[in-house]
């Protein structure tokens, strides 16, 4: 396949192979982001990509469908199973489409909905203000205590009790401690709410069973395929029997057309690697290495929002470093580090400049970095941030990344041959 691409198109050949070569020379730490299997990418880019099937199996709106049913059918097998749900969507195109989707089962437009500030941690798609969320819905946000960066059940209860919203959000974008999903379910149901929770970011660690489940305490439970489960970009949504029919009418044809049966093959492939006993240590060495990376970097004198974590995620909060995190995540890139910038609770500065940065494991951990390595990081991390303009420095730390990136090779995947043998970047 790579040869043919290569004779057919070699400019967008030589950028795949140049984004190949940036994925594996460089350590990539933003929390939502992975690296699939051989298998997962070979399933990606298969003929399902040229198969229409609006629709669910047996219920068609084209035909032809001889496969596709029973590949959707094993997918939802897959899902129901590892994530012990009643009833499993995998058609939404993506994480958001899927919150759209899980809103729309439920209630309608007009109606209030409850979710996580962005700036401490929410999905744009929980009511944010420049989400068409906050406009076709009507948007309560909900915080965490500046002060520890922690929810406060209590504040929250109060919150949903003074606006009765008709939906509770749990589930967070940038929020490093583990998530009581039971009390968000009984806040949700004293106030007559639906609770839907968003585990995108942490399906991974439910799975293996690392962090609580909220399937038992969600109307809804939304989720992505690609971040810590590993799998192709997708969303996918789990529901109890009784919201089975609202959910997938919601998806199709409520917000969306044919599925993208490529990527519900790959989700297939990827839920059946997640319910192995390897999956589970992989998630288990995720929350590891990111434990390792944030007692170092407090060892350094960085504050850490809720300071630390319980996942594998951590928020970096650089006030008093006084150097900005979009300053610190563009010199981290240059090494080679691969971050992002992000609000902090309470950030007094801009969205687009803000105060932290944010990181996470999945992507290194895959790689079969420990915790030894964590803790090596932690050291770039901070020789970076000590030396921000100092760009002969910055480039010491690109080499040292460049060396221990080489002793990890990025697992098989799609392999593009470098023919030319040309160094990245
Ligand atoms: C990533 C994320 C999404 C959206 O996923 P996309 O696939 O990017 O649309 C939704 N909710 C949360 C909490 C997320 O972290």
């Amino acid at each position: 396949m790579a040869d043919a691409l290569e004779q057919y198109d070699p400019q967008i050949y030589e950028l795949i192979r140049q984004e190949q070569a940036r994925q594996s020379g460089s350590i990539r730490l933003i929390p939502s982001e992975n690296y699939v299997s051989k298998a997962v990418m070979l399933a990606s880019a298969s003929c399902l990509t040229n198969k229409y099937a609006e629709g669910y199996p047996g219920r068609r709106y084209y035909e032809g469908q001889q496969v596709t049913d029973l590949i959707e059918r094993m997918a939802q097998e897959r899902v129901k199973k590892i994530f012990k749900a009643d009833h499993a969507n995998i058609q939404p195109y993506s994480g958001s489409i899927a919150n759209w989707a899980a809103y729309l089962a439920l209630v309608n437009p007009g109606d209030t909905i409850m979710g996580l500030s962005l700036p401490h941690g929410g999905h744009l798609t929980h009511g944010w203000k420049v989400s068409v969320t906050s406009r076709i819905f009507s948007s309560v946000q909900y915080t965490v205590n500046p002060d520890t960066g922690r929810f406060d059940y209590d504040k929250i209860e109060q919150l949903a009790k003074k606006h009765k919203p008709r939906i509770i959000i749990s589930g967070a974008t940038a929020y490093p401690r583990e998530i009581d999903f039971e009390i968000f379910g009984q806040i949700a149901k004293d106030v007559g709410a639906y609770h839907v929770s968003d585990i995108a970011h942490i399906a991974g660690l439910v799975v293996a069973g690392i962090h609580k489940s909220p399937v038992p305490y969600a109307d809804i439970v939304s989720t992505t395929s690609h971040k810590t489960l590993r799998g192709p970009r997708g969303g996918m949504l789990l529901c109890r029997k009784e919201h089975a029919e609202n959910v997938d009418k919601a998806v199709f044809p409520g917000l969306q057309g044919g599925p993208h049966m490529h990527t519900l093959t790959a989700i297939a492939v990827a839920m059946a690697e997640a319910d192995t006993p390897e999956f589970v240590a992989y998630a288990k060495q995720i929350v590891k290495n990111a434990k390792a990376l944030a007692e170092k970097l407090l060892e350094y004198g960085f504050n850490l929002v809720s300071g630390g974590t319980d996942n594998h995620l951590i928020l970096i909060d650089l006030r008093n470093r006084n150097v900005s995190g979009k300053k610190v995540a563009k010199a981290l890139d240059r090494a080679r580090i691969v971050t992002n910038y992000n609000t902090t609770p309470l950030d007094p500065a801009h969205p687009s400049d803000p105060s932290g940065l944010r990181m996470g494991t999945p992507a290194m951990t895959t790689r079969g970095m420990k915790e030894q390595e964590a803790e090596q990081i932690a050291t770039f991390i901070r020789r970076v941030v000590e030396n921000i303009g100092n760009e002969s420095v910055i480039e010491e730390v690109a080499k040292d990344v460049l060396l221990l990136s080489s002793q990890f090779p990025v697992p098989e995947h799609f392999i593009i041959p470098n023919k030319n043998n040309v160094a990245a970047q």
